[in-house]
């Protein structure tokens, strides 16, 4: 994210690069960075997995994903060329001790040919079970000993748990630096979620009325239209909770709510992420019915077509207790946030695809209007669109044109479309530039993930115990189940269900 440079020479080592990660995010976002200038001259992907295949079988597979799914269409016939032939293909079962000398000889045969000591990189776009293999085996085979040019990526999930998390942190930490260890969270690689820092700490205007004085509650909402189709498998052993709220949305949180850092280093980013983490409070059995709900979607109509429930997606478990939707009331117990509420809400088969911050003000201390002017109040908003939209809209009163007074609800607005031509990077893009370029300043450092799983188990373990007796709950194509709406309006707010445009 600071970067203006190119990195040293690079390895990628992809271990799952017949995976649908690899064709979807990775190597578009590799074949962009290559494009825009920011690959080096000498740079190797060594992509493996176990299916058998030559090099130019696996570059057809990844050519068909940037076709598919790079944000600039298909790619272009001599650019591809060029990018394809620095890609290459090894065939490995990452649970073969013995097959990592071959990832060996091929860094070796790469460093002979470049004369240089190249940085590899390790990235585990595979499944969690096999993060602590894959490090071990790296380990034993001795190719992550140098600790400056050698690093580990991992993917979420970053442990199931509190006690996981902390055991995958063990071991990793006996084998790598933690300036080695690059733990994504690609949500903190998005233009947006990058611009809520600038936007905090860029501005004179926010920062004075950026706390309980003045900001009444906030609102984090991340919802999808999809359902899980095809990945009960994985999202049945995971639930919204594990697979969005403790981690997409705490970050989200954490960079509201974060206190200025001094300098724009990783280590002081992320250490006052953690303060915040450290400060929220922590939920007793007794206030978790009060402060955290959750829903799985039943069977309905999305964009005119019939959808299964949940529990009939396919290779779904019939009596599953797994919420695909959860609402949490959180509270930051420090001097900026007492008792200022951070409802925080993600689900499966919303109504619409959409993520977004909302920081609504306080009233003003004296309506000084007559009652008839104002038609629809609404207090002032700040609603940071993440996606699908990419905008910052601070929502005012203002005097709407004619020879009466009435006041209505208008936005100012910055619209990344309307501001810049370029098209933003992806997620991706950013953070395997900053991986190469050794910046951690958007990954998650191995005590931020801990405190984060710490904040959620009296949840977690209490869902677990206690099976829902409602589920499922809500319906397709809807905001979620009633309990969610009843988690907020107790409180006397009700969820912004925003329209594309912005404004409710
Ligand atoms: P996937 O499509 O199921 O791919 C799994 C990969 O692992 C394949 O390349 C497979 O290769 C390889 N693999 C499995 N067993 C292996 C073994 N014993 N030895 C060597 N390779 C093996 O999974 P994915 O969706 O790409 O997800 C990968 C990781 O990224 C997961 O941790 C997931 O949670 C995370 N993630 C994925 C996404 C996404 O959009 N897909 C988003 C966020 C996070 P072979 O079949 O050729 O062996």
């Amino acid at each position: 994210m600071s970067s203006s440079k190119k990195s040293q020479p690079t390895i990628f080592v992809i271990f799952g690069g017949t995976g649908d990660l690899n064709a979807r995010k990775l190597t578009p976002a590799l074949y962009h960075l290559y494009l825009d200038g920011w690959l080096p001259e000498h740079f190797a992907i060594i992509g493996s997995g176990r299916t058998a295949l030559t090099d130019e079988e696996f570059r057809t597979r990844l050519l068909d994903g940037i076709n598919q799914f790079s944000r600039s269409g298909k790619a272009d016939k001599d650019k591809w060329k060029e990018f394809a032939q620095h890609i290459v293909y090894q065939a490995a079962d990452v649970q073969d001790a013995a097959t990592y000398k071959k990832f060996g000889q091929r860094i070796e045969e790469y460093q002979k040919e470049w004369s240089v000591q190249p940085n590899v990189i390790y990235y585990l776009a595979v499944a969690p079970e096999f993060f602590p293999t894959i490090a071990s085996n790296l380990a034993k085979s001795k190719l992550a000993s140098d600790t400056n040019c050698t690093r580990i990526v991992i993917e979420k999930p970053f442990g199931h748990d509190l006690e996981s998390s902390r055991e995958l942190n063990r071991l990793l930490s006996h084998i790598f630096d933690e300036r080695q260890i690059y733990r994504i969270d690609h949500y903190l690689g998005k233009e947006t979620v990058q611009n809520i820092m600038a936007f905090r700490f860029a501005n004179a205007l926010f920062e004075p009325l950026w706390n309980r004085n003045y900001i009444e509650h906030v609102q984090i909402s991340v919802t999808e239209q999809l359902g899980v189709g095809e990945r009960s498998g994985y999202y049945d052993g995971a639930g919204a909770m594990r697979d969005m709220i403790q981690n997409h949305l705490l970050q989200l949180l954490c960079l509201v709510a974060m206190e200025p850092p001094v300098n724009f280093t990783a280590d002081e980013v992320r250490n006052r992420k953690v303060d915040v983490l450290r400060a929220m409070r922590r939920f007793t059995p007794e206030d978790i019915r009060e402060s955290a709900v959750r829903g799985q979607y039943a069977a309905g109509w999305m964009k005119g077509e019939q959808v299964p429930g949940y529990r009939e997606e396919p290779g779904a478990n019939l009596k599953s207790n797994t919420e695909t939707f959860a609402a949490v009331k959180f509270f930051v117990d420090n001097w900026r946030w007492q008792d200022v509420p951070f409802y925080v809400r993600t689900g499966k088969r919303m109504h619409r695809s959409a993520s977004s911050i909302t920081i609504q003000f306080k009233d003003v201390p004296h309506f000084v209007f007559p009652p008839e002017t104002a038609e629809s109040w609404q207090q002032n908003r700040l609603v940071i669109s993440i996606q699908p939209e990419m905008s910052i809209r601070l929502q005012v009163q203002a005097k709407r044109p004619g020879l009466d007074m009435m006041l209505n609800t208008v936005d100012m607005v910055f619209d990344y479309k309307g501001t810049y031509t370029s098209q933003a990077p992806e997620a991706y893009e950013t953070l395997l530039l900053d991986t190469m370029l050794g910046d951690q300043t958007l990954f998650m450092r191995g005590d931020q993930v801990e405190a984060a799983w710490d904040l959620l188990m009296p949840i977690l373990n209490s869902w677990q115990g206690r099976a829902s007796q409602s589920f499922p709950n809500y319906s397709a194509d809807s905001w979620g189940p009633e309990v969610a709406e009843a988690l907020i309006a107790r409180d006397g707010f009700h969820w912004f269900t925003l329209p594309l445009n912005g404004t409710e």
